[in-house]
C-alpha cells in the first residue's frame, strides 16, 4: 500500500509500504480521510519531542471497515457481532490506546492510562491507505448527510470534536448548579469544537464568549452560532473587559467574572487571562495544553480558583463527539470561508499531497486541513 511517512522534521515521504498485519483483536481500516491537528504540525516541524521518526501521522479520521481480526469475530457474511460493526461500515476512530488493566482503562478513560499512546503519533497512523486499529478503538459513524463523502469528511472531525466535549466537562458544562458564564479563549478548531460542546450539553442554557486575534476565526465560530459573545483582545483587553462586564452586572458576572474558562490556546500569556478571566469564586480553568512540563503561574487563593487539565477524551466523550457533529450546526463548517476564496476546511486529494496539506496546515490560513485518503 501507499503510506506518508514522516523521515523527520519537514521530510515527507510518499512510499510503497506493507500492509499493515491485522492482529486477533484488530479491524483492518481503509480510510477515508484524516485531518491534521496541532500535533502534527509539532511532529512535522520537529518541535514534538515525544516523537519517534520515521512514523507515519494521522490521528482523527474516518475510514470503511475491511477486515476483521480473527477474534473480532465477522461471520461468513461480514458481519460482527462487534459493536454492530459490518465490513464496510463508515466509522470514525478514537485514537487512544491503553494497557487496558489499569482502573482507568477499565472504566473507558484510557486518556488517564499511565500507558496511553495515539495512533498517529506513537504508532503508525492514518495518513496510509490502510491502518489496522485496536477493534476497541473503532466507532460507527452517524449517517448525516446520507452521502458516503460528506459522512466520512464529517467523522474525520469526530476526534477534534471529542476533545471539545471533555473540556467543556471539565468546566462543569452538566453541573447544573454550576453557574451559566462561559469564556473559550481561542477559536480554533478546538475552542470552536468546546463552543460547540457548552451549548449542546447544556441545550444552549449557557452563555459563551470566545476571543481569538483571528477575526475570521470569530466570524466562523459566530457563523455556527456557538457561541453568543464574540471578544476581539486586540481591541479589547480581556481583563478590562471583563472588569466592564462585571462592573455593569451583566451576564450574571456582577464584579466576579466567569463561571469557566476553557483555554485553548495554552501558549503565551493565555493561562494567565484564564486566570484573571475566571476570577469568580470557585471558577473553573479548564487547560487544553497537558504535558509532563510544570508550568509557573501566578494564582490569587483567595478566590479559590481551581485549575484542571483537559487530556484528550474518553470514550463516553467521543460518543457524545459523534453525536455533536450530527446535531448541531458543525456540519455548516464545510460551507464556510475564512475570507473570500479560503475555505474553513481545505481537503486535499490524495496521500501524494501531503507535503503540500502540511505546508497549508503550518500557515494556520484554515481552520482545518484535511486530505481525502480514499
Ligand atoms: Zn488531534
Ligand atoms: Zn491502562
Amino acid at each position: 500500500m501507499k503510506a506518508a511517512i514522516l523521515e523527520g522534521p519537514h521530510d515527507i515521504q510518499y512510499l510503497d509500504v506493507k500492509n499493515p498485519t491485522v492482529g486477533p483483536n484488530d479491524i483492518l481500516i481503509q480510510v477515508k480521510y484524516v485531518g491534521i491537528c496541532g500535533s502534527d504540525n509539532h511532529m512535522y516541524d520537529g518541535s514534538n519531542a515525544l516523537i519517534s521518526y520515521p512514523i507515519t501521522p494521522g490521528h482523527e479520521f474516518s475510514g470503511i471497515v475491511t477486515e476483521f481480526g480473527r477474534d473480532v469475530k465477522a461471520g461468513k457474511d461480514g458481519k460482527s457481532n462487534f459493536k454492530n460493526i459490518s465490513v464496510g461500515d463508515l466509522v470514525a476512530i478514537e485514537p487512544t490506546t491503553g494497557c487496558m488493566k489499569c482502573a482507568p482503562c477499565k472504566e473507558n478513560k484510557r486518556n488517564l492510562c499511565d500507558y496511553v499512546k495515539i495512533i498517529g503519533c506513537h504508532s503508525d497512523g492514518a495518513m496510509a491507505e490502510y491502518v489496522s486499529v485496536p477493534a476497541y478503538t473503532v466507532h460507527k459513524a452517524l449517517k448525516v448527510h446520507g452521502d458516503l463523502e460528506k459522512d466520512a469528511l464529517l467523522a474525520a472531525l469526530a476526534e477534534p470534536a471529542a476533545v471539545g466535549i471533555h473540556s467543556s466537562r471539565k468546566g462543569n458544562v452538566e453541573l447544573e448548579r454550576h453557574g451559566n458564564s462561559y469564556f473559550v479563549i481561542g477559536a480554533g478548531i478546538i475552542g470552536i469544537m468546546a463552543a460547540n460542546a457548552i451549548n449542546y450539553l447544556s441545550d444552549g442554557q449557557k452563555k459563551v464568549f470566545i476571543s481569538d486575534l483571528d477575526e475570521s476565526r470569530l466570524k466562523i465560530a459566530e457563523n455556527l452560532g456557538c457561541a453568543n459573545h464574540f471578544v476581539k483582545p486586540r481591541s479589547t483587553n480581556p481583563v478590562d473587559f471583563v472588569e466592564q462586564l462585571s462592573s455593569a452586572g451583566l451576564y450574571g458576572l456582577h464584579n466576579r467574572g466567569f463561571d469557566a474558562v476553557i483555554d485553548a490556546v495554552g501558549a503565551g500569556n493565555s493561562l494567565e487571562t484564564a486566570i484573571h478571566l475566571a476570577c469568580k469564586e470557585s471558577g473553573v480553568i479548564v487547560q487544553l495544553e497537558v504535558s509532563d512540563k510544570p508550568k509557573n503561574i501566578l494564582i490569587n487563593l483567595k478566590r479559590e480558583t481551581t485549575i484542571r487539565g483537559s487530556r484528550v477524551y474518553n470514550l463516553d466523550d467521543f460518543k457524545k463527539g459523534l453525536g455533536m457533529l450530527a446535531g448541531t450546526n458543525l456540519k455548516e463548517l464545510f460551507n464556510l470561508q475564512m475570507s473570500e476564496d479560503v475555505p474553513a476546511v481545505k481537503a486535499y486529494e490524495g496521500l501524494e499531497n501531503v507535503k503540500e496539506a502540511f505546508e497549508s496546515a503550518a500557515s494556520g490560513k484554515h481552520l482545518k486541513v484535511m486530505i481525502k485518503i480514499s
